[in-house]
C-alpha cells in the first residue's frame, strides 16, 4: 500500500493540450542505440513507459544535416526516411499509455559535421568544440531563416511519427542556448540585450508549434545557469529573466544546469537533488509546469519538491535507467524494491563508446530487444536443478538473485562475514558510499526469496564445493590487485627492492595503510588510483600520484568526472605527475621513465601503492575443473571478476547473464542489419 504522502506524485499534469498521467518525466538521454539500432531503442523506451513514466523523451534529435554530431549515436529527422525508426518508439511508448516526446536539436559549436561535411553554423565565427580542426561560420539572417524552416519541417515530421511533446532543446550544446548565453557577441537583433538573445528561442518555439499543430505540446529544455561565472548565464539574474521573457510560450519548462558534466554529476561529487538551489523562484515567473533533475531516487525528496512548489514534475534520466519501474514501485508502495542509481555514470560511458546503453545497477538496460531481457520479469526455471554460488560480490549476488527469481534452489556461500565483496570494500573509500546500493538492493531482494540460502563466513575449498551436492556450481570469487607491477605499461614483473613497502588497493581497503611520503602508481586509469590517493591524503600521507597516461584517471573522461577528479586531488594536496611509467623501486625510492623522452627519474618514497591490474581468484575454479572427473554430473562455471576482472557493471552483467541463460540452449542475440533492398 502506498503512503498517502506520495499521492501527490500521481496527480495528473496538464501539458498544453495533453495530460500526463502522473508527475514522472523521463528527460532526454543518450543511449548508444538511437537511430542506428531503432528496435533496441524503441524497446528500451517502451519498458520505461511500462514502468510508469508519464512522459518519455528521445535523446538529441538533429533537425538538419548541418547539425550533425556523428559518429555519436543519436536521432535525426532530416527527411521522411527518419520517421519510421522514431515511430517505432512512439508506438512502444503509447502502448503503455505514456506520452512520447522528441528532443529537437541543432548542435551549435559541437557540430563538426563529420558525416555530412556541411559547413557548421553557429551564432558567431568560432572553433568547434572537441578540438576538431574546423570552425563554425557565424550565421547571417538568411541562415537563421533557413534554420527556422528546417526546424519547422522536423516538427512536422515529428508529428507524423506520432510524437505528443515536441521539445525545443536549449541545452549547453545547442543553438538556442548559444544565442541566449551572454557569450553570444552578435551585434544585430539576435545579440546584445537578453531580449535580443532569447529571440531565436522564441522563434524556434513558434515554428515548433506551427509544425506540430494543435494536438501537440511544446516543451523547452533550457539551461538555467551556465556555471561559467560572470561571463555565462546565471540563474539569479538572466537565467530567471530569460524564462520570464518567454514564460507562457511553451507548455512546459524542463530546466538543467551547466554542461553535461554539471547536469549529470557522479555521486562521488554531488548528492541527490543538487540542482534545487538553481530552481528556486522559477515557478513564480511561469504558470507552466516546471521539470527539474537531480538523480532522484528518494520518494520523500520527490514529494517534498512538488509540495514545496519547486517543481511540478520529477525529471530523471539515470534513475529511469537504473530502474525503469521506479514510478510503478512508488505507486504500489514497494519503495525497498527501487533499484537506486549509484551515480557512477557508466551509462554515460556507453554513449561515448557508441554502443547499447549499459548500467551498473540494471544489467537488462540496452538488452531489452537484442537479448529479450526485462528488468522485472525473467523466465521460469527449466528444471529442478540446484545451484551453489560461491562468492557474494556483485556478480555472485546478482547471479543468485536472478536464478532465485527464476525459481531455482540456490545456495550462496561467502567467505567473509559480510556480503557485497568489492562494493562493500570500495564503498568505504572517499566518495564511493552510494556504490553500496549495488549490494543493498540485491540483498533486500534475496531476503524475499524462500528458495535462497545464504551462508556468510563460509570459505569453501574445492572438496567442500564438490561435496555440497549441487547440480551446478557458479564461482564468483572475484579478483585481487597485483603486487608485481604488471599492468598496461609493464608486461612482466618489475624489479622491486623489498626494503620499500609495497601496498595494493586491497591492503588500503582492509585498513593496512602506508604512512609518510607515499607514491601511488596508477596504471589502471579509472577511479581507483585517484580514490586511493585521496584516501591516503585524508589519512595524513604526503601523496604523489604518478601515471604513464597523459591525464589523471583518463577513463573518467567517459564518466564526466575527469576535471573534478583533478580538482579534488589538487584540493587534497596530492601532487600529480603524468607520462611516467614505473621501472622498479629502490630501498627508499621509485624509478620512472618518461614515456615521451625515455628519460629516467627517481621519486623519493617511504612506500608505494600499486594500482595496476588485477588477477582473477581462479584457483578454486582450476582445482574444481581438475577434480571434476570424480563427479562428472556437476557443471562448473565462473562469472564476474574471477573470470576476467573488469568494472562493477561488468560483474553484475556477467552474473545476470549466467542466470538468464542457465539451461537455455539458444539464448537470443538479435542484431539490427541495414536492409540493402530498402536502401536500394
Ligand atoms: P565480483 O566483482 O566478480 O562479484 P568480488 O571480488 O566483489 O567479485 O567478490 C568476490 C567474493 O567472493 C568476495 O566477497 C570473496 O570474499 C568471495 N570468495 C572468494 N573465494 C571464496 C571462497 N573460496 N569461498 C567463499 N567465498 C569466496
Ligand atoms: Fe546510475 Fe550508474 Fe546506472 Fe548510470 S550506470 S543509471 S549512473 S547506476
Amino acid at each position: 500500500m502506498r503512503d498517502p504522502r506520495f499521492d501527490i506524485l500521481f496527480e495528473t499534469v496538464q501539458i498544453g493540450p495533453l495530460v500526463a498521467r502522473n508527475r514522472f518525466y523521463q528527460t532526454p538521454h543518450c543511449n548508444g542505440m538511437g537511430n542506428l539500432r531503432p528496435q533496441a531503442h524503441a524497446a528500451m523506451r517502451g519498458i520505461k513507459a511500462e514502468g510508469g513514466w508519464a512522459v518519455i523523451n528521445t535523446e538529441h534529435c538533429s533537425v538538419h544535416p548541418s547539425g550533425d554530431l556523428m559518429p555519436e549515436v543519436l536521432q535525426m529527422l532530416w527527411d521522411d526516411g527518419d520517421i519510421p525508426p522514431l515511430a517505432l518508439m512512439v508506438e512502444a511508448v503509447h502502448e503503455h499509455g505514456s506520452l512520447a516526446g522528441v528532443q529537437l536539436a541543432y548542435p551549435a559549436y559541437y557540430n563538426a559535421n563529420r558525416l555530412t561535411r556541411e559547413v557548421p553554423l553557429g551564432p558567431m565565427d568560432r572553433p568547434v568544440s572537441g578540438n576538431h580542426p574546423m570552425q563554425v561560420r557565424g550565421m547571417d539572417k538568411s541562415d537563421i531563416k533557413n534554420l527556422l524552416g528546417w526546424w519547422k519541417a522536423a516538427a512536422v515530421r515529428a508529428r507524423k511519427a506520432g510524437f505528443d511533446v515536441l521539445n525545443v532543446d536549449g541545452n549547453f550544446s545547442t543553438i538556442a542556448f548559444q544565442f541566449i548565453s551572454p557569450r553570444n557577441q552578435r551585434t544585430d537583433e539576435y545579440g546584445g540585450s537578453l531580449k535580443n538573445r532569447v529571440r531565436l528561442l522564441r522563434e524556434l518555439i513558434e515554428v515548433t508549434r506551427e509544425g506540430g499543430g494543435d494536438g501537440c505540446a511544446v516543451s523547452v529544455r533550457l539551461i538555467i545557469d551556465e556555471l561559467f561565472g560572470p561571463e555565462g548565464l546565471r540563474a539569479a539574474d538572466e537565467g530567471i529573466e530569460a524564462i520570464s521573457l518567454l514564460a507562457e510560450l511553451p507548455d512546459l519548462w524542463d530546466l538543467v544546469v551547466g554542461t553535461w558534466a554539471d547536469d549529470s554529476p557522479t555521486s562521488r561529487f554531488a548528492a541527490e537533488n543538487d540542482h534545487e538551489p538553481f530552481m528556486v523562484g522559477i515557478k513564480s515567473v511561469t504558470s507552466k509546469p516546471v521539470v527539474g533533475v537531480g538523480r532522484f531516487t528518494s520518494p520523500d525528496t520527490m514529494a517534498s519538491l512538488i509540495r514545496r512548489g519547486v517543481l511540478d514534475m520529477i525529471g530523471a534520466a539515470r534513475p529511469s535507467i537504473a530502474d525503469p519501474f521506479l514510478p510503478k514501485k512508488i505507486e504500489e508502495g514497494r519503495y525497498e524494491d527501487i533499484r537506486e542509481c549509484i551515480g557512477c555514470n557508466i551509462c554515460v560511458s556507453s554513449h561515448f563508446a557508441m554502443t547499447n546503453l549499459r548500467c551498473t545497477q540494471n544489467p537488462t538496460m540496452g538488452e531489452e530487444w537484442r537479448r529479450g531481457w526485462h528488468p522485472e520479469k525473467i523466465a521460469l526455471a527449466k528444471s529442478r536443478s540446484s545451484v551453489l554460488v560461491v562468492g557474494a560480490g556483485p556478480a555472485g549476488l546478482e547471479c543468485a538473485r536472478a536464478l532465485g527469481e527464476r525459481g531455482y534452489k540456490v545456495t550462496l556461500a561467502e567467505r567473509e562475514g559480510f556480503l557485497g565483496g568489492r562494493v562493500t570494500l570500495e564503498g568505504k573509500l572517499p566518495g564511493l558510499g552510494e556504490w553500496q546500493r549495488v549490494r543493498d538492493w540485491r540483498v533486500t531482494q534475496l531476503q524475499k526469496l524462500p528458495n535462497i540460502e545464504i551462508y556468510k563466513g563460509s570459505d569453501l575449498s574445492a572438496a567442500d564445493t564438490l561435496e555440497f551436492g549441487s547440480d551446478q556450481i557458479v564461482l564468483a570469487t572475484g579478483a585481487r590487485w597485483r603486487r608485481d607491477g604488471v599492468g598496461r605499461a609493464a608486461h612482466k614483473a618489475l624489479p622491486f627492492d623489498t626494503a620499500l613497502p609495497i601496498f595494493t588497493p586491497d591492503d588500503v581497503m582492509r585498513g593496512s595503510l602506508p604512512g609518510g611520503n607515499v607514491t601511488v602508481y596508477d596504471d589502471d586509469h579509472y577511479y581507483m588510483g585517484a580514490v586511493i590517493a585521496e584516501k591516503l591524503a585524508l589519512e595524513g600521507c604526503k601523496v604523489t600520484l604518478v601515471t604513464p597516461a597523459a591525464d589523471i584517471s583518463s577513463f573518467t573522461v567517459n564518466t564526466l568526472e575527469n576535471i573534478r577528479v583533478a580538482k579534488r586531488l589538487f584540493e587534497r594536496g596530492v601532487t600529480m605527475i603524468t607520462h611516467r611509467s614505473l621501472l622498479g623501486t629502490g630501498s627508499s625510492s621509485a624509478r620512472f621513465m618518461d614515456v615521451r623522452t625515455g628519460e629516467n627519474s627517481e621519486q623519493r618514497a617511504d612506500a608505494i601503492v600499486l594500482v595496476t591490474a588485477r588477477l582473477p581468484n581462479s584457483e578454486l575454479y582450476s582445482q574444481l575443473v581438475s577434480g571434476i572427473a570424480e563427479k562428472p554430473s556437476i557443471r562448473i562455471s565462473r562469472v564476474g571478476d574471477c573470470e576476467a576482472p573488469a568494472a562493477i557493471f561488468a560483474a553484475v552483467y556477467s552474473g545476470h547473464r549466467f542466470a538468464q541463460e542457465f539451461e537455455d540452449s539458444s539464448p537470443l542475440l538479435r542484431r539490427e542489419r541495414i536492409d540493402l533492398k530498402a536502401a536500394g
